[in-house]
């Protein structure tokens, strides 16, 4: 219990798993913890005086499965191991914590997901800025705010491959980034880790301050790296922010998992503009990676386009997703291997099989360079590396350029595939105790050591033969087992003609188990080479590993042209199937697609039944008013648009006949009424936050999508809502941008705003119901079909029947008619309302008349005054 108090004095924030014989032991806090969290049977233990000590055990067996429990809730497990045998050991055996399982740091197959990254973040706040602009930040900042940071370092490693990623972002995109990593650990300094986001994270690690100081956390990354200056990796001298977060993150992370960080590649710094800034809300929206819908699996797009054979493809496919280019001539060339395999579809399908041979090399690199890779994880790296020519072979035997460009500088690796393929034993096992690692002929002493144990076992076999014919006991038998080594066996009926010299052994009930003197030495003989053999096989095998691990970069590289590879093939792939086109992605403004359609809804029916749209922004259009009533499809347009634009600046293909695309610096979306709510937030709230940060975040080479907004108000507000934001994105920002709305009063708007225009997704009225034609018009929509709508989704008669009655009131009041709202999406003068249209900003205000009237060409100095007196007199009302 002293050395356990010990261990849990150094490791308080971890659950103890304390190793005793086969089991693993949890005690006091840990114990009942451990059976709340792990479902551990909590029991007790009487130590000593009166004193019971909370006890739960687990078999090292099951290990696995626990740690798995424990980190996806966020917990960390010390793991302390006896470290010596306990046979040698003077009084009780010593134990050392060997490693700290984090959420962020596993290295288990059992607990990384193949297709996703699982990353450790790092975050660093910079001094305190003045106070960002309200709508960089989320809501629970927004009310009642402390002064944030200003800006952020970040350092996100995956341990399990080895990539580094830094970047430094502004304290309001915080929550953005932590949507786009999904951190399973976040690391922080403690005068920071309190605040904001971070403080409602489930797995929020926090380190002293000093752990992220400049000057040492450079020490830590020249030391880790072995390099005097860090300005080869492309560090600036302002970069310290993104230092000091990586320095820290790798110190943690060293800390924890002694057994080593060979396989840390070169960290990357991602610049500002180097990529579409990609928010939280449009992530979700558009859901890129996952559903809105919680729970579900599949609807992504994702899911749509993750044709990957790789689960290294898989992850780099992701990352791809949550971080689209910006700069064309990066996205053409992305297109133009998308392209070839397009139309190669023999190549293709010829690449994609000899991809689908090749194992997650990036995960078995970073095993190996943890010292973690069994063997069975070393055969099957040999046979990936087996596949590389094969790739050479294919990109020389068809005249690819892509293929061959891409295949060019590819290492194959021969070296390292010798060694495997010489040294691993093809059956080779699971764990280093499961059997026959070694081929034969990798070591001679190892095949010297076989020999002599497979010859003692031979004699020993032999011996039932010839103890047969000298006892005469037909069915003396020569046996093994575990607890007692090798014996003879004779049964009871023929235990009179046992030879003198037989010494009992083990007593069954009908028989008896016997050793000889020669059996005895015979089987030391055997005991003894295994003993040998599987030490020295231990120790070559950890031998072929550290060689292995001396090659990890250019394995790590390979692995990243193999996944590159392999997500072009996918997108090709994809594009082939479900007949996508080559976008013409371009620096201009202009966005036009001809028979666009939503990739992922179309997936979701028979392919006739999906109804393709045509839209265009451009200079003369780049506001487009959509209406149509609830249901006509109008979500689906709007998420259609932004996923083609994303579609394209990630180097894919999109879905259309025809698509002419300007590069983005971001796409916005906000999109229904969010889920908020649980965070205490109203819908109205939520919606005016996410509004607010488009207002200021947008530029006008964004596209900008909303979706009803000023909803979840009383219309009038709503309404003038929706109005000025619109006028702001169409006078003051200028971005590419789709209303949707079913407030079909907004379509004045088009018809006001010069660079806007109306479009609405029609529906056909045919007796007392509309039928949807999903299909995108100019003009806007005449009504909201509210109460045909409602009449689809099953309200009552009686109740449909009164709402009619209502509404034909209301619109008496309102407009002295009610017939043919706004229908037309010809532009008339601001002054002019169409005959009939509900008028939200009518009588108009004397002032606004008396300026008509006026005529300023003929007008004297002395008459302007005195006009602008009698407006002032006006607007006072006397
Ligand atoms: P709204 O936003 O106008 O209320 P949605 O965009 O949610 O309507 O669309 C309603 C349903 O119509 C969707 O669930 C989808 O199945 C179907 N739909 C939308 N657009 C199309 C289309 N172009 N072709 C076929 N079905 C569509």
């Amino acid at each position: 219990m002293q050395q356990w108090r010990e261990v849990k004095a150094r490791n308080r924030d971890a659950l103890v798993f304390f190793r005793v014989g086969d089991f693993y032991e949890l005690f006091y806090q840990d114990a009942e913890e451990g059976s709340k969290l792990l479902g551990l049977t909590l029991t007790s233990r009487n130590n000593g005086a009166a004193a019971r000590v909370p006890l739960a055990g687990l078999p090292v067996k099951a290990v696995d499965e626990y740690l798995a429990k424990a980190v996806r809730q966020g917990r960390r497990v010390a793991i302390c191991e006896q470290v010596e045998d306990p046979a040698d050991a003077k009084g009780i055996v010593r134990r050392e914590v060997v490693e700290t399982v984090t959420p962020g740091t596993v290295l288990h197959d059992a607990l990384l997901q193949a297709q996703r990254n699982n990353f450790i973040l790092a975050v660093v706040p910079g001094p305190p800025g003045k106070a960002g602009a309200p709508g960089r930040r989320n809501g629970k900042e927004v009310v009642g705010s402390s002064p944030s940071p200003g800006r952020l370092g970040m350092a996100a490693l995956d341990l399990s491959t080895g990539e580094l990623t830094l970047l430094e972002i502004d304290a309001g995109q915080l929550r953005d980034e932590l949507g786009r990593l999904e951190p399973s650990e976040v690391l922080a300094p403690r005068s920071w880790a309190g605040e904001g986001d971070l403080a409602a994270l489930p797995s929020l690690t926090v380190r002293e301050d000093w752990v992220f100081d400049e000057a040492n956390a450079a020490q830590e990354l020249k030391d880790r790296y072995g390099v005097h200056s860090l300005d080869g990796f492309g560090f600036q001298s302002d970069d310290g922010l993104i230092r000091r977060a990586a320095g820290a993150l790798i110190s943690y992370v060293a800390d924890i998992q002694p057994s080593g960080l060979a396989h840390l590649q070169s960290p990357r710094i991602l610049r500002p503009g180097g990529e579409m800034a990609l928010d939280e809300m449009t992530r979700r929206n558009l859901e890129l990676v996952e559903s809105l819908r919680p729970g579900q699996t599949g609807g992504t797009l994702l899911d749509v386009l993750d044709r990957t054979v790789t689960a290294m493809g898989a992850r780099l496919l992701r990352q791809w997703l949550l971080r689209p280019l910006v700069d064309p001539e990066e996205i053409w060339a992305r297109q133009r291997g998308v392209d070839e395999l397009f139309e190669g579809s023999d190549v293709r399908s010829d690449l994609r099989e000899l991809l689908d041979g090749v194992s997650d090399l990036e995960r078995l690199a970073g095993k190996v360079g943890a010292g973690r890779a069994t063997p069975r994880d070393l055969l099957s790296m040999g046979r990936s590396l087996g596949i590389l020519p094969q790739l050479v072979d294919l990109a020389a035997s068809e005249s690819s350029p892509y293929l061959a460009r891409e295949l060019a500088h590819l290492d194959v690796l021969a070296d390292v595939r010798t060694l495997l393929e010489g040294a691993i034993h093809p059956d080779a096992p699971a764990t280093l105790q499961g059997g026959r690692i070694l081929k034969e002929g990798y070591s001679a002493e190892l095949d010297e050591l076989r020999g002599i144990r497979d010859g003692a076992v031979d004699f020993i076999a032999g011996l039932q033969v010839r103890e047969r014919e000298r006892t005469g006991i037909g069915s003396l038998k020569v046996g093994f087992n575990k607890v007692f080594g090798y014996y003879l066996e004779i049964t009871r009926a023929n235990l009179s003609r046992v030879p003198e010299e037989y010494v009992r052994k083990q007593t069954l009930s009908n028989a008896e188990r016997f050793f000889t003197p020669e059996l005895k030495e015979w089987e030391e003989k055997v005991f003894s080479a295994e003993d040998r053999l599987s030490t020295l096989e231990i120790e070559l095998f950890g031998e072929v590993r550290r060689q292995v691990a001396g090659e990890l970069s250019r394995i790590q590289e390979a692995a990243r042209r193999i996944a590159r590879l392999d997500v072009v093939a996918a997108l090709a792939q994809v594009a082939a199937r479900n007949d996508y086109v080559r976008p013409h992605v371009h620096t201009g403004f202009e966005f036009v697609v001809i028979g666009g359609r939503h990739p992922v809804v179309e997936t979701m029916m028979p392919r006739e039944e999906f109804i393709p749209n045509d839209l265009t922004l451009d200079e003369s259009g780049h506001v487009v008013i959509l209406t149509g009533p609830n249901m006509a499809g109008k979500s689906t347009v709007l998420r259609q648009i932004g996923l083609i634009q994303l579609m394209a600046q990630i180097g894919s293909f999109v879905p259309a006949d025809e698509a002419r695309i300007g590069v983005c610096d971001r796409i916005f979306t906000r999109v229904g009424a969010s889920d908020n709510l649980a965070m205490g937030q109203s819908t109205f709230m939520v919606e005016m936050n996410e509004t607010a940060s488009i207002i200021h975040g947008a530029t006008s080479a964004s596209m900008v999508l909303l979706d009803e907004i000023g909803r979840g108000t009383s219309t009038y507000d709503g309404v003038s809502i929706a109005w000025s934001v619109t006028e702001h994105i169409h006078e003051r920002i200028g971005a590419k941008t789709v209303f949707a709305t079913h407030y079909h009063e907004l379509t004045q708007l088009g018809d006001l705003l010069p660079g806007a225009k109306n479009m609405n997704v029609a529906v056909r009225e045919s007796g007392d119901d509309v039928v949807f034609l999903r299909r995108l018009e100019p003009g806007g929509a005449d009504r909201s079909y509210g109460i045909q709508v409602a009449r689809l989704a099953g309200l009552p008669g009686d109740v449909l029947a009164r709402a009619r009655e209502l509404l034909t009131e209301l619109e008496g009041t309102h407009s002295g008619g009610g017939e043919g709202l706004g229908r037309s999406g010809a532009r008339r003068p601001a002054s002019e309302p169409p005959p009939g249209q509900l008028n939200f900003f009518h009588p108009e205000h004397p002032v606004v008349e008396a300026l008509r009237k006026s005529d300023p060409e003929n007008t004297t100095p002395m008459e302007a005054l005195r006009l602008l007196e009698a407006m002032k007199r006006m607007v006072e009302g006397s």
